[in-house]
């Protein structure tokens, strides 16, 4: 059966410019790191894009590694895309990225250029797209010299397989260099994909949220949940369809210690005296800063994805409400 998109849908997202570039991303996009593997049903995962979609999500994150089983994120998307979205591809900001192991042998991981333009090439097939919007590099490599990995980045634009480029998990110092030679190249890079929640600050230390503002990129959050320890799902125990039930290889229950479901608690009390659910406040504290451009949520529902878009009411916060965020989270 065919889709046919809400005509509603860009009524209530709110669009945010990805600092000095002429890109525009919803505040609140999805990523389809988890819950997009084989053990998800096709339809599940097909009413997921389509709630996102209906209410101006239009844009999906993946990576070649994304599975469980790397690969199949993007080959279960790419399904999905081909079948319901194909009308609707200009409509659409795809990103993925390569940096992890993907393959066996020496050239697939890290930030080669042998790796990172074979990946996209092996990128596109599985999505059934011929370009990509986004191409990032996943994370920094210490052995490969900038040089190489940020014109291979140059390359995947001037191929026409990818629009724009990002870089994820660099540090302020690390982003400069990268930046100063993506300059040089006349690459179109604008994005920065980094960890940022209340309960990790680390941009905040390594330079890397000032970096990306004095040089003009945007910066997309991930896992701005904390992978939703900074929801309701952990108040009442570990429920069965919860992501430490379910996929632990990332979030595993020994991340739940009594002092962070305090910290929880306290969080979940205070987002209830904003009428905000906690999955609400944590998103708009983050978005509450124009240094960033979107959230970058995961799902396992289509409900959570609605729940999601509700932060968007309210991003204001008082200066006591935000000291008592960080007296919360950081004590
Ligand atoms: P989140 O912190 O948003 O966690 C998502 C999880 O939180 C969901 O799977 C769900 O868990 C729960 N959740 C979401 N919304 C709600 C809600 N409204 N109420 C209750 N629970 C909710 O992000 P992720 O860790 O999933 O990361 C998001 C995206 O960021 C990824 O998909 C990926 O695209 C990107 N990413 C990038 C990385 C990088 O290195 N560049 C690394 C990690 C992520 P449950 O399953 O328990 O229902």
């Amino acid at each position: 059966k065919a889709y046919t998109p809400d005509p509603k849908r860009y009524e209530e997202m709110t669009y945010k410019r990805c600092c000095r570039s002429g890109l525009k991303l919803p505040a609140v996009s999805l990523g389809l790191w988890h819950n997009f593997g084989d053990l998800t049903p096709m339809d599940h995962m097909k009413q997921m894009l389509f709630t996102a979609f209906d209410h101006g999500i239009t844009h999906f994150d993946l990576a070649n590694n994304y599975g469980p089983e790397p690969g199949q994120a993007e080959r279960n998307a790419g399904q999905i895309l081909h079948r319901y979205f194909a009308h609707h591809r200009d409509e659409l900001v795809i990103s993925t990225k390569a940096g992890f192991e993907m393959w066996e042998g020496p050239y697939g991981d890290w930030g080669s250029r042998k790796y990172l333009l074979a990946s996209l090439d092996q990128s596109l097939e599985r999505l059934g797209l011929d370009y990509v919007d986004i191409f990032y590099h996943h994370r920094p490599d210490p052995n490969t010299p900038l040089e190489e990995t940020m014109g291979a980045l140059t390359r995947a634009v001037r191929s026409g397989k990818a629009l724009y480029v990002g870089l994820s998990n660099y540090d302020g110092p690390t982003l400069e260099k990268a930046s100063a030679i993506l300059n040089d190249l006349h690459c179109p890079f604008i994005i920065c994909q980094n960890r940022y929640s209340i309960f990790d600050r680390t941009i905040e230390e390594n330079g890397l949220k000032d970096a990306a503002a004095r040089l003009g990129k945007g910066i997309i959050t991930f896992s701005p949940l904390a992978q939703g320890l900074l929801t309701d799902r952990y108040l009442n125990g570990i429920p069965a369809d919860s992501r430490i039930s379910t996929d632990n290889r990332f979030l595993d229950q020994s991340a739940l210690t009594d002092h962070r479901l305090e910290q929880i608690r306290a969080l979940n009390q205070l987002a209830g005296e904003r009428s905000q659910s906690l999955a609400e406040m944590a998103l708009a504290w983050i978005l509450r800063d124009d240094a960033v451009t979107s959230v970058l949520a995961g799902a396992s529902k289509p409900q959570q994805i609605l729940d999601n878009i509700g932060a968007l009411k309210n991003t204001h916060f008082s200066s006591e409400e935000l000291q008592r965020i960080d007296q919360i989270s950081l004590g």
